[in-house]
């Protein structure tokens, strides 16, 4: 099966061009020329999560990684638990963050990474993979890559803007993992990077790779625990939504393909901070990408939500149906604090910004509409906890994985925000 550019003006490709590319030349995105349905029997039925998402997986890879390797490549993705916790009667957490780095987009990477491995084990050349990141992509890339054969990671990240944690998460890996502190900003960081990409004699000395979140193999794998979510459900009667904490929407966007791939959910919540962009086109009919403005849940701080194009795409444009799928709210930090209160106080249930956006999307539809729901928690609360603990007035507990990072000794290469620093640094 190929993959076409959402901006129709690059050729369709193999899905391992679509992996190792990222990006179309065009800048458009990968997506699959066809979504194929699941066999009734598949769903529902108390199969294993790792058959299940085996046979979602095979579907998009379409033999271009022999079968015993995918579902090898798909048992080390999913190798820790993604449970569902009944937080109220019809409202459940899907409790995304217990991999590695105690965040949902570890399975994203993880994926991707043994995807790649395998593009590029007849390679002689070594692949380095450059990540600018101002937090949490380049420690779940960094996790997601630690020890892949053939494969070294670059980070790129501004000194003095990660927490303390994400700091230790990105230069304490050691193995294939390196970390540049770059004096200078997140901007300069991506700058920096995309001028790697662009610059021949790089490009003639190294075999550089990127692990954007925009890679059909990071975005793909995400689908794989909506359908886990609905077989850990009791009721499969009832109707069900899925309120998903969004950014740049490939999370939201990967439960619409389980949809089409025949996952029973009546509708989707786009529950975003005041990075509203995708509520307000679901009001007026108007895409007006802009500048993002920063809030508590950062990690959904965009203004440009990159996989909108996928959504288009999976709905032919057309605004109708994209409604019927899919509403839309935005809250303020102060919804987001109230209701991480309120659900520790009142369930003891202790949720991170991000989940708490969601938590209100979810409840707002529930309000008017009823049925049951499921609500993304995609990122452990002590990740934040300098945003947590104040709105609940509690400690929150620090996973012993998030210790352990702290525990161990920074390693961080001190360079300028200039290419030439960086580049002489990758030419060694
Ligand atoms: C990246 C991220 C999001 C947003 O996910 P998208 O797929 O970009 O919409 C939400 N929550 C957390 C904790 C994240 O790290």
């Amino acid at each position: 099966m190929k993959y076409y550019s959402t901006n129709k003006q690059a050729p369709a490709v193999s899905y391992e061009e679509a992996v190792v590319r990222g990006l179309a030349p065009d800048k458009g995105l990968y997506f699959p020329e066809r979504i194929e349905a699941l066999p009734k029997g598949l769903i529902g039925n108390g199969k294993p999560f790792h058959e299940i998402a085996f046979e979602v997986a095979k579907r998009f890879v379409d033999g271009e990684i022999p079968s015993a390797k995918l579902q090898e490549i798909v048992e080390q993705t999913l190798n820790f638990p993604l449970p569902i916790v009944e937080v109220e009667s019809d409202v459940y957490s899907l409790e995304l963050w217990h991999g590695p780095t105690c965040a949902f987009k570890d399975v994203g990477a993880r994926y991707l990474s043994r995807n790649l491995s395998y593009f590029v084990r007849n390679e002689n050349k070594e692949v380095t993979i450059l990540v600018a990141t101002s937090g949490d992509t380049g420690s779940a890339v960094a996790s997601g890559f630690l020890g892949v054969e053939g494969i070294k990671v670059v980070i790129l990240y501004p000194k003095g803007k990660v927490s303390e944690i994400q700091e230790k998460q990105l230069t304490t890996m050691g193995q294939n993992i390196s970390a540049l502190e770059v004096n200078g900003t997140f901007d300069d960081c991506q700058a920096m990077v995309k001028l790697a990409f662009n610059d021949a004699e790089l490009r003639s000395k190294m075999n550089l790779s990127s692990a954007n979140s925009i890679n059909v193999a990071r975005f793909m794998p995400q689908s794989f625990y909506y359908f886990w979510a609905y077989e850990q459900l009791n009721d499969k009667k009832k109707a069900l939504a899925f309120s998903i904490p969004s950014g740049n929407f490939g999370n939201l966007t990967a439960g619409m393909f389980a949809k089409r791939m025949g996952l029973p959910v009546d509708k989707f919540v786009a529950s975003t901070n005041a990075n509203d962009v995708v509520p307000e086109f679901l009001q007026t009919g108007i895409f007006r990408p802009r500048p993002s403005v920063s809030t508590i849940s950062n990690a959904m701080d965009i203004g440009d939500p990159s996989n909108f194009a996928r959504i288009q795409e999976l709905y032919n444009n057309n605004l109708e149906a994209i409604r019927n799928d899919m509403v839309g709210y935005a809250f303020s930090d102060d919804d987001s604090r109230n209701a991480m209160r309120k659900v520790y106080q009142e369930l003891n249930y202790v949720m991170d910004p991000h989940g708490a956006i969601a938590y209100a999307g979810l409840k707002k539809w529930m309000h008017e509409n009823g049925g049951q729901g499921i609500f993304l928690e995609t990122a452990h609360p002590a990740k934040f906890g300098d945003v947590v603990e104040p709105a609940i007035e509690a400690k929150v507990q620090v996973p012993e994985r998030l210790q352990e990072y702290l525990k161990r000794e920074k390693k961080a290469l001190l360079i300028g925000n200039t290419f030439a620093e960086l580049k002489a640094v990758l030419l060694g």
